[in-house]
């Protein structure tokens, strides 16, 4: 296998492994480990070439380091990618990139991502012990999406008690675009806390199970976009606020576990000139990194630490409306500032301590 350094400004360290025998190509970017050791999934995607994927995992890099910075993870950022087709995964493939994390002697821990399920980690498990996020019964802490969910569920409380000054959920109307994993999680948890809940989703099945599990309502996936609600709750895919949707919005709240909900960041102020609260996504789904995280803990995982400092996730919440409001900015750039002076704060304290100084 072969291992080369790739420079790029503002990275800790980016490498690349290309190994024939096993047909591995793949990339490991580390952003920071200022607040602790990168953690970030492994994708596995077909990029048309090398510098697509390096554009990919350094920007998944950066996210990650300022999502665990604001959930107080006490890890840093990073993310690692395999150039290939996933219809053709391989163990040899798996086995290589468990040998190439390795390398790295555990300042890039690894996990789930798009196209690397359970099953890929415990073929690397075997090469590296620098994995998490594997099931209950191999020692890990276990699928992640309940633990999203309840993260989106408080966020949401928060950001109505912020916007419409209400302290419980009961009649406060919520669409819920997805609902997967994490979105059908979160439904049950709005239901029960007596919130008006419509839902969309393209899969049929998923929503006739809501519908029979909860009897919610259902919207088509145009008309979910739109609905005159409360809060409007993304929960399948990225890049859903945009220049043409943004206009459309007819709810009061943008709440949801969606990864890059923004297109782009102008789409925050959009949001702010509307009027409508944002809570950042990064900030608001971080409950399933939060419990990955306990993994870490002195005596292993402890699902009851896990929950505890998911309730803080409302704190991080509320405190960067706060910068947004006193700077008069939107709040996804208010949550980067957060993010930014939590890993400056925690880098002054590293430079000033003596060295030789422990703990
Ligand atoms: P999932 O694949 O289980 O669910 C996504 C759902 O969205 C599916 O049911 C799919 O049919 C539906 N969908 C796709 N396109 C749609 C559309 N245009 N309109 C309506 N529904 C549509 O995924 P998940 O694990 O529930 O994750 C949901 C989102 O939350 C993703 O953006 C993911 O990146 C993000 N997220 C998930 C976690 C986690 O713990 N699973 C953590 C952080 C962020």
């Amino acid at each position: 296998m072969q291992i080369t350094d790739i420079p790029v400004e503002g990275y800790e360290r980016v490498v690349r492994a290309v190994d024939p025998a096993s047909g591995l190509h793949a990339i490991i970017s580390i952003h920071d480990t200022t607040l602790g050791p990168a953690l970030g999934g492994l994708r596995m995607w077909p990029y048309p070439n090398e510098a697509a994927a390096l554009f990919d995992v350094n920007r998944l890099s950066r996210g990650m380091t300022y999502k665990s910075a604001v959930a107080h993870t006490g890890l840093g950022g990073g993310k690692a990618v395999i150039i290939g087709d996933p219809q053709h995964k391989t163990e040899e493939l798996y086995l290589a990139m468990g040998r190439f994390i390795e390398t790295l002697g555990g300042r890039y821990i690894t996990a789930e991502d798009v196209n690397t399920g359970i099953a890929d980690l415990e073929i690397i498990r075997r090469a590296t012990r620098w994995v998490t996020g594997l099931s209950r019964d191999a020692g890990g802490s276990g699928n992640p999406s309940p633990y999203t969910a309840y993260g989106v569920f408080l966020g949401i409380r928060a950001a109505v008690e912020q916007q419409l000054g209400k302290k419980d959920l009961a009649g406060v109307s919520v669409a819920v675009q997805g609902v997967g994993s994490v979105g059908s999680a979160l439904v049950g948890r709005l239901v029960e806390a007596g919130a008006e809940v419509r839902i969309a989703d393209r899969n049929p099945e998923r929503v006739e199970a809501m519908v029979r599990k909860h009897g919610v309502s259902v919207r088509t996936e145009r008309e979910i976009l739109t609905q005159p609600v409360d809060v409007f709750a993304p929960c399948a895919l990225g890049a859903v606020i945009n220049d043409e949707s943004v206009s459309q919005l007819a709810c009061k709240i943008v709440a949801g576990a969606a990864n890059n909900v923004l297109l782009a960041p102008q789409h925050g102020s959009l949001l702010k000139d509307r009027g409508i609260l944002y809570a950042p996504d990064y900030v608001i789904n971080a409950g399933g990194i939060i419990n990955v995280s306990c993994e870490f803990l002195p005596g292993g995982y402890d699902e009851q630490e896990s929950l505890r400092r998911i309730e803080r996730i409302p704190v991080a919440l509320r405190e960067l409306w706060q910068i947004a409001e006193r700077e008069n900015i939107p709040a996804n750039e208010a949550a980067d500032r957060l993010a930014q002076s939590i890993i400056d704060n925690a880098r002054a304290a590293k430079s000033a301590k003596p060295s030789g100084a422990r703990g």
